[in-house]
């Protein structure tokens, strides 16, 4: 197809209806691709990724194109065989998204993911939108850093403002004399650093929003998150906060997806204090770990929700149908869920807990990587807790 062809085929279809049976592209293929495809195959759509790794989690499942994610002619290759385009991580290559824009049709388009990889432009455009965030300075040299913390006061933590997942990349910094360290610690990197004030937070929630190509936003309802060494080890839903707190962090989800011009997910990772304030911490414009309790207690799961966004469909419902506890299956875990899942014993869901496994088809299992999880469906999330508790799986954490 001509170079104006492709664009024109990318303007007309601006907020059109992709149909079933219409092919949708995911750049990425690792477990959020498989669910999506998951999601989208009985609703009629098929599915190809993009990602290095052959026999990718989401290349079990749907056809795979294997090329890195910066190969621009692989991205060309995706591009020609969809519909749509979406992804399942934030670290999109700019020149990929720029060449997937201008040759198909990406109705998230790539500002929300320029804004989000980037934890100071981040903060800007929450604030911009009227939701809080912790008090924060940018750090530009080490005489910033001084007046950074003079102004904030300790504790406080310190950031790069690019490329830090699951704790990496940032320092708590709770006395003075570990001020300099975290610096040059941290400055190493060269990208860039942001001191936030550290909030002491009764508990982390998040919420998934969704917002259609046609302006419809949803809500799911707020999860309450437990992180064992960073990594998110369990999400317990109703989040254990007053159902006005509930209220208010959706419609701060909501307010900022509006906000943000955003379409298809946002997840809303926030704080909460005991004073009942909320401060913003970060987000991610795609399915989030902290959603995946939408697939079995949820009228709609947030990977039909996303595909429903970016498709032009009317979003579906989000209520909350069960209490549940998501529990996150690492490398691990692997070797006690295997066990349990092969034991007779274990397969009657007890009377008040009911165990739905998900894993993600992942061959090597390693320590901290996420395999899979287990949705609790239950009557009270405290009986999900002590399943949790009573099982060997999760004994170490
Ligand atoms: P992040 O990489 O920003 O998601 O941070 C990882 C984890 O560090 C969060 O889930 C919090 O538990 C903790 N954390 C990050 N920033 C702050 C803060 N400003 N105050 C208190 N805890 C924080």
């Amino acid at each position: 197809m001509s170079s104006a062809n492709t664009q024109a085929k990318a303007s007309q279809l601006v907020s059109a209806i992709i149909e079933p049976g219409s092919t949708i592209g995911i750049l990425g293929g690792g477990q959020l691709g498989r669910m999506l495809t998951l999601a989208a195959t009985p609703l009629g759509y098929r599915c190809v990724t993009l990602d290095p790794t052959p026999d990718s989690p989401c290349g079990q499942i749907a056809r795979q194109v294997i090329a890195a994610y910066d190969d621009v002619e692989a991205a060309r290759e995706l591009a020609g065989s969809c519909d749509v385009v979406t992804y399942e991580f934030e670290n999109v290559d700019a020149g990929v998204a720029a060449l997937l824009e201008q040759e198909s049709y990406v109705p998230q388009g790539s500002k929300l993911l320029y804004t989000t990889q980037h934890r100071l432009r981040e903060k800007r455009a929450i604030e911009a939108a009227g939701v809080p965030v912790a008090p924060y300075r940018e750090v530009t040299s080490a005489g910033s850093m001084q007046q950074a913390v003079e102004e904030l006061g300790l504790p406080c933590v310190l950031k790069t403002v690019m490329g830090g997942y699951d704790g990496k990349g940032q320092r708590v910094i709770r006395h003075l004399e570990e001020v300099q360290a975290a610096y040059e610690e941290l400055n190493t990197a060269g990208v860039g650093l942001v001191l936030e004030s550290f909030v002491p937070f009764q508990c982390e929630i998040s919420v998934v929003a969704a917002r259609s190509t046609k302006g419809e936003v949803r809500t799911f309802p707020p999860a309450e998150n437990i992180h064992v060494n960073n990594i998110l080890h369990a999400s317990i839903v109703p989040a254990r906060v007053s159902e006005e707190l509930q209220a208010r962090a959706e419609q701060l989800a909501a307010q900022l997806i509006e906000g943000l011009d955003a379409v298809g997910l946002l997840a809303v990772e926030m704080f909460v204090t005991k004073a009942g304030e909320i401060y913003v911490n970060e987000l991610a414009p795609r399915p989030h770990n902290s959603g995946h309790y939408t697939m079995d207690a949820c009228a709609t799961s947030q990977f039909e929700q996303h595909i429903r966004a970016i498709c032009g469909l009317p979003l579906a419902d989000p209520r909350l149908v069960t209490p549940v506890v998501m529990v996150n299956i690492l490398g691990e875990h692997m070797e006690e869920v295997l066990k349990l899942l092969t034991s007779t014993a274990s397969q009657t869901a007890t009377e008040k807990v009911i165990p739905k496994l998900h894993l993600y088809g992942k061959s090597e299992s390693k320590n901290g990587r996420k395999m899979g999880h287990v949705n609790l469906l239950c009557q009270d999330t405290e009986a999900a807790m002590q399943w949790i508790e009573q099982t060997n799986i999760w004994r170490n954490h």
